[in-house]
């Protein structure tokens, strides 16, 4: 079972994760303030960490760069509602390894988790793969089966972004948030999400069995080798 800390001081919303990951069936202890987590953090084993930045006494920052500098490896993800890009950019420079900006969706976080823990134990794996899809992160290449196909660097992004939550529905939200990096989502996105997606069945799919890439009507989509339904139709 997975052991995640969360250090966040708002009560509320430090339950409300808590109890949320538990149904999830992750294991999760809570810190309100930077000296608790670190005491957590040095006496107990986690596999991840929930940051939150703006802290009473020690900021998530101050947290992050001390935990780096005694060389503690854990994947951090921040979860701060500062959603500017310095913020971002800075927690990342700091040593963390994702952001997610409040207010957020808790499938998305959970897919987040399920990357940084997949990614975890200081492995980062080249290849992503379903049934006989095959994605290439060191050599940006993509293909199924002996056959290459050619992606424009958006349609890469996407289909790495599926292929991380394969067999899990995506919603155009989390798209939007995580492909397309947009807070706010406008309705012109779900458009241009959609032109993307049919652009890469089109690629991945249309000459190919099985089809991998199904929409799920009024929620998202899915990339799955398990679905027969729906393929292509919304
Ligand atoms: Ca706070």
């Amino acid at each position: 079972m997975y052991r995640i800390l969360v250090i966040e001081d708002e009560k509320k919303v430090a339950q409300a994760l808590q109890e949320g990951l538990q149904r999830h069936g992750y294991e999760v202890d809570t810190a309100s303030n930077g000296e608790e987590g670190f005491f957590l953090l040095n006496t107990e084993t986690y596999d991840l960490l929930l940051l939150d930045l703006m802290l009473p006494g020690h900021s998530g920052y101050d947290i992050l760069r001390t935990m780096r500098e005694k060389g503690m490896k854990i994947p951090v993800l921040i979860l701060s509602a500062r959603d500017s890009t310095d913020d971002k950019v800075t927690g990342l420079d700091m040593g963390a390894d994702d952001y997610l900006g409040k207010p957020f969706a808790f499938p998305e976080l959970l897919a987040r988790i399920r990357v940084l823990l997949r990614r975890g134990g200081q492995k980062p794996e080249a290849k992503r793969t379903l049934a006989d899809l095959e994605m290439d992160l060191i050599h940006h290449t993509v293909k199924r089966g002996n056959t290459s196909i050619s992606l424009t660097n958006k349609e890469f992004d996407l289909l790495k972004y599926l292929l991380e939550n394969k067999e899990q529905i995506v919603s155009r939200e989390m798209l939007a948030r995580q492909v397309w990096e947009v807070v706010n989502r406008v309705t012109p996105m779900d458009n241009l999400i959609d032109v993307h997606i049919t652009r890469l069945r089109h690629k991945i799919d249309e000459p190919f069995e099985p089809k991998l890439l199904h929409t799920v009507r009024g929620v998202g989509f899915i990339l799955s080798d398990k679905r027969k339904d729906n393929h292509g139709s919304e």
